[in-house]
């Protein structure tokens, strides 16, 4: 239906709520499942409500004057993720005039699962401030279990849980894992480490000190609590692999003097030192070997390769690939990646077990996508610029791997777990999320 357009309401624009379907078509409304006993199924609005709508509303004097169709449609943009949960969003004024900002908080939280006490979870999750920590963190707050975040904050940010912050069942402390820490706990999450090349290459005997002591440390915390233990390894394990697709089974083929040896041996030493309590202490231990994940809450300057065409994308800047683009890579969605951490943690699966999605593409093929998915959203918004951006190539960095594609039977025979979200459908999402942050100023 169309009507008649005024200048403070651009009806063209569809406001009606983003649907996601699955790899099966069928439409995803939540997320999570109630697997050996631990229930961790959440409405993905709620999620959303967390992470995808501005944290920030402008201030009055801007409000006031005379918007452009672009400022309509990014607060009509908005306003399809709220879906009944902007009570719980807090309202800080962003003043464009003076780039300041007065910050107000929560004047509630979303409602939280009352669970009873032998069912509630003290989970400590270290690296919670991080891109993957900040969505386990939200997903195991809703679910009503207590949860302390370790972080140092070195690419995390207090930004990703401040929704959290005060909440009687959150606790949130700064720490380097380098150190011992402290704590009575049931779970432990150990994800603290720097992810993306640039950043764990920026000091790499921090990187190596980070896994390799910081590992030490959570891993005599578990003996201690006698916590379950999950460790957040990786496919660089597997190095530049000669095994295509990579089963857990393949020892890998690391080069351990490169730049990138100080993140895949580091995380090689960690699950040597995870199997080593193991074996000694009778830890009871888990070992998830992620692939290579994306989403809302990514750092978009942290250097890797789908923040970086996104954002490039949106900035109507080149896109750039290393090498010719032939390298691949596989990617999966977050949300994919916190179901596969929370039925392995759960789970009675002690070996390591690949986490991510089987959708190869060469880095070539992935900027097209990326192009055309920014477009997509550019045109259901009406701001799709007239200049289409560039793909441009740069040199290939030293040791970057040439193929990566996980072989995941085993986390659907353990775990029955399997990615149910589409490369296409998680990009969307994330462009979107990208698009808030630029339009409250903080991109
Ligand atoms: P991230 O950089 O966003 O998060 C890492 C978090 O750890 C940050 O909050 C950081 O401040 C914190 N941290 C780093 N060093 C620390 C220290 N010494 N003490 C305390 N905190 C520290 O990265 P991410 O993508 O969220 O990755 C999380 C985990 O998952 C990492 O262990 C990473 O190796 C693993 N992983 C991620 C991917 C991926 O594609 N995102 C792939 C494979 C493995
Ligand atoms: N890459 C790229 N352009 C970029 C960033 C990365 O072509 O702007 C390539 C990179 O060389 C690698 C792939 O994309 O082949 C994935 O890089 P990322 O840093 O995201 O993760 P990796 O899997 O290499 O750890």
């Amino acid at each position: 239906m169309t009507t008649p357009q005024s200048p403070s309401k651009p009806r063209r624009i569809n406001t009606s709520p983003i649907r996601a379907l699955d790899k099966d078509g069928n439409e995803i409304t939540t997320v999570g499942f109630n697997r050996f006993g631990f229930d961790s199924e959440v409405p993905i609005d709620v999620l959303r409500s967390l992470y995808l709508r501005s944290h920030y509303v402008v201030s009055a004097s801007v409000a006031t004057s005379p918007q452009t169709l672009e400022d309509e449609a990014q607060e009509f943009q908005h306003a399809k993720f709220s879906q009944g949960h902007e009570v719980y969003q807090s309202k800080s004024i962003y003043h464009p005039e003076t780039r300041s900002i007065s910050y107000t908080t929560l004047s509630r939280f979303p409602p939280v699962k009352l669970l009873a006490p032998s069912k509630r979870k003290r989970v400590l999750v270290t690296g919670g401030a991080g891109f993957v920590g900040s969505h386990l963190v939200d997903r195991l707050m809703l679910l009503g279990h207590e949860v302390t975040v370790l972080d140092n904050f070195f690419t995390g940010s207090k930004t990703t849980v401040s929704h959290w912050v005060g909440h009687p069942n959150f606790e949130l402390v700064r720490h380097d894992i380098v150190e011992p820490f402290m704590i009575e706990c049931d779970q432990i999450y150990h994800l603290a480490c720097p992810a993306s090349p640039p950043h764990y290459q920026f000091n790499a005997v921090k990187t190596i000190k980070t896994s390799f002591m910081g590992t030490l440390n959570m891993l005599g915390l578990a003996k201690r609590t006698k916590a379950r233990f999950l460790i957040s390894s990786t496919s660089e394990v597997y190095g530049d692999p000669e095994v295509h697709p990579q089963t857990e089974e393949y020892w890998g083929h690391v080069n351990p003097i490169g730049p990138r040896a100080c993140y895949d041996e580091g995380k090689r030493v960690a699950e040597t030192l995870t199997y080593g309590f193991q074996r000694q202490d009778g830890v009871d231990v888990r070992v998830a070997r992620i692939f290579n994940t994306y989403g809302p809450r990514m750092n978009p300057y942290d250097g890797r390769v789908v923040s970086n065409f996104i954002v490039q994308a949106l900035n109507g800047e080149d896109m750039t690939v290393y090498g010719d683009g032939k390298q691949t890579r596989s990617f999966q969605y977050i949300h994919d990646l916190i179901d596969g951490l929370i039925a392995l943690m759960n789970s009675d699966e002690t070996r390591p077990v690949n986490i991510g999605n089987s959708d190869e593409f060469s880095i070539g093929e992935f900027a097209e996508l990326v192009r055309e998915t920014v477009e997509k959203v550019q045109a259901e918004e009406g701001t799709k610029p007239a200049r289409r951006v560039q793909i441009v190539y740069k040199p290939m960095p030293t040791d970057d791997p040439q193929k990566r594609r996980p072989d995941t039977t085993r986390a659907f025979e353990s775990l029955r777990w399997k990615p149910r979200w589409t490369v296409r459908m998680g990009l969307e999402e994330m462009v979107r999320y990208y698009k808030a942050k630029m339009a409250e100023g903080s991109l």
